[in-house]
């Protein structure tokens, strides 16, 4: 039995777990001892059975899983796993005279090859055949499957990293928790918990190690604490901290504002017409950002026009006379799409990427334009706003703007994600009627850090105090052009960095939706005055680490409950 061990990550989904640990389990390589194939045919008969398994459990697993979207990758790829073309590759190999593991490496690479010469929808199919070599080689080599396990109870999942897709398809029942030893805070993983509302810590080094034969583990998701193997009373200690935690935020409902009544607009961040439905349900005043690219990922052909205005009519129906901005298309970079591949960049983040995309291919954006207009005049009462991502120009600023209104939008935005678009505020201001910020890019590109790299946690912090002096420059440009300035990158949702965002001149907050409660309790503890103080620290700290201590030791002694 392991030792009882201390650890500590990034939390990214406050909340407390403990219970049984399950592994999601790596991929084993070719077995280097294997044999060649002595009789091809008995070994053919043999991969295809294996394949056909394969085929058979992801076809179960899309039975449950919980999107639409994560449906149909694993419908498309248990259907990969049955290919004929694969089939007859391996074949090919083992009359070659391949051993069975390695015949199975050599076809997929092959026809991954195929694929990728193909291009757009057919080269994204390439992570799909991966998955299905790994589960095929594990199962020739007698090993568990790659992947999230089958759980028998409630768990707490622990992996090196968790693709998004992965994360998309978990059982919120099953799920206590998730302790990852890579990944970074703003990562889609990291967004994908928190928007499920499973506690949940990132960068855990040497999470891997220590649960080797660990009966059970426990985790605080809201300061990223780890405990292996933990004692009665560390389960109990978390316990206390969950009944502290329900305590603070007992009575936090109504509209966002500072104990002595500054308002802040507190919304939900969504990215389908389920989660705006889901989130309407909830006590918060709208949604503030609604990231529609998740319409357009993992489809053969952009959404027709009349998909797109029902899927934007549920989600504007859903929140009723509040408001719901709607962020265009932002695809490319790390959310590839097959119809509109631009081709091969070199720095994808740095690329065609965000409303550069839509520049390029500006009949998605005028087809998405006109949907959303045709949603607008479907739910009269709604507070429809667009914002268009990735903007670093007055040029772009006016671009979107001219189209959007043109459509018949009345409310028309950008997202600030640039520095550019930060100090240049005012002017970028001037063409539109609101800016939102968003903290994940804007951090990626003040700090020149791919926010993919978990490596960069610390140069990824929004405490970072490059990051909130940009804000500020925004919230500058916001007061001289009297435009509303909001936030709705992953720093909104921290209780503490809220009270910055706040001070800085922020006035709304828009975050996973099981993050609200925790914001709007925080705000009640302090007066905007604080709030202000707070951000004048953040501004003037040497550090990332100093500031945060010079803004908690600010704060209300109740906010630590909240974290
Ligand atoms: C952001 O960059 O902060 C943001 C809200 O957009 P996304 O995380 O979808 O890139
Ligand atoms: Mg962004």
């Amino acid at each position: 039995m392991s030792n009882r061990t201390v650890l500590h990550g990034i939390g990214v989904s406050a909340g407390t777990a403990s219970g049984p640990v399950a592994v999601v389990t790596p991929a084993v390589g070719i077995d280097e001892h294997e044999p060649a194939s002595v009789d091809p045919e008995a070994d053919g008969e043999r991969i295809r059975g294996v394949l056909q398994d394969v085929s058979a459990s992801l076809s179960a697993r899309a039975e449950h899983a919980n999107s639409d979207a994560s449906k149909a990758v694993l419908e498309a790829t248990a259907a990969l796993a049955n290919d004929k073309g694969l089939i007859r590759g391996v074949d090919k190999e083992l009359k070659k005279g391949a051993g069975a593991t390695k015949a199975i490496h050599d076809a997929v690479e092959v026809y991954a090859a195929k694929l990728r010469k193909l291009g757009g929808y057919m080269a994204e199919r390439v992570t799909d055949l991966y998955d299905i070599r790994d589960r095929a080689t594990a199962r020739l080599r007698g090993l568990p499957e790659p992947g999230i396990p089958d759980m028998a109870e409630p768990s707490v999942l622990v992996a090196h990293d968790l693709a998004p897709a992965e994360t998309a398809t978990l059982d919120q029942n099953l799920v206590l928790g998730i302790i990852t030893e890579a990944g970074g805070a703003t990562s889609h993983t990291a967004i994908l918990a928190a928007q499920l509302g499973i506690p949940c810590a990132v960068q855990v080094k040497g999470i891997a190690e220590a649960i080797i034969d660990a009966p059970s583990v426990a985790l605080d998701g809201g300061v990223g604490e780890v405990i292996v193997s933990p004692n009665e009373s560390d389960v109990a200690e978390l316990e206390e901290r969950s009944r502290r935690r329900a305590a603070a935020l007992a009575g936090s409902s109504g509209e966002g504002a500072t104990r002595d009544g500054h308002k802040v607009k507190l919304l939900a961040n969504i990215g389908t017409a389920e989660d705006a439905e889901k989130a309407a349900k909830l006590d918060l005043e709208g949604s503030g950002l609604f990231r529609s690219e998740f319409l357009f990922l993992d489809r053969e052909a952009a959404p027709s026009v009349e998909e797109q205005a029902e899927t934007y009519t549920r989600a504007l129906r859903a929140f009723g006379d509040r408001r719901v901005v709607v962020r265009t298309l932002d695809a490319g970079a790390d959310k590839p799409l097959s119809f509109a591949d631009l081709g091969e960049e070199e720095n994808p983040a740095l690329g065609r990427r965000g409303l550069r995309l839509s520049q390029a291919r500006e009949d998605l954006l005028t087809d998405q334009l006109e949907a959303l207009a045709a949603a607008g005049q479907a739910v009269p009462d709604a507070e429809l706003w667009v914002m268009a991502p990735m903007v670093a120009t007055v040029e772009e600023a006016n671009w979107f703007a001219e189209r959007a209104r043109a459509a018949g939008l009345a409310k028309v935005g950008v997202m600030v994600e640039t520095p550019a678009a930060a100090i240049r505020a005012r002017q970028v201001l001037e063409e539109v009627d609101f800016a939102s910020i968003g903290t994940n890019d804007l951090s990626q590109y003040t700090m020149a850090a791919d926010r993919m790299q978990g490596e960069l946690a610390e140069l990824l912090s929004p405490w970072q105090p490059a990051v909130p002096s940009m804000i500020r420059e925004t919230c500058r440009g916001g007061e001289a052009t009297g435009k509303s300035i909001g936030v709705c990158g992953e720093a909104g949702g921290d209780p503490l960095m809220a009270l910055v965002l706040v001070g800085l001149g922020v006035k709304s907050l828009s975050m996973a939706p099981g993050k609200v409660r925790a914001v709007r309790a925080a705000l009640r503890l302090h007066d905007f005055d604080t709030c202000r103080q707070m951000a004048n620290f953040a501004v003037d700290a040497r550090t990332a680490a100093g500031a945060r201590e010079a803004v908690f030791n600010l704060a209300d002694p109740v906010l630590k409950d909240l974290l």
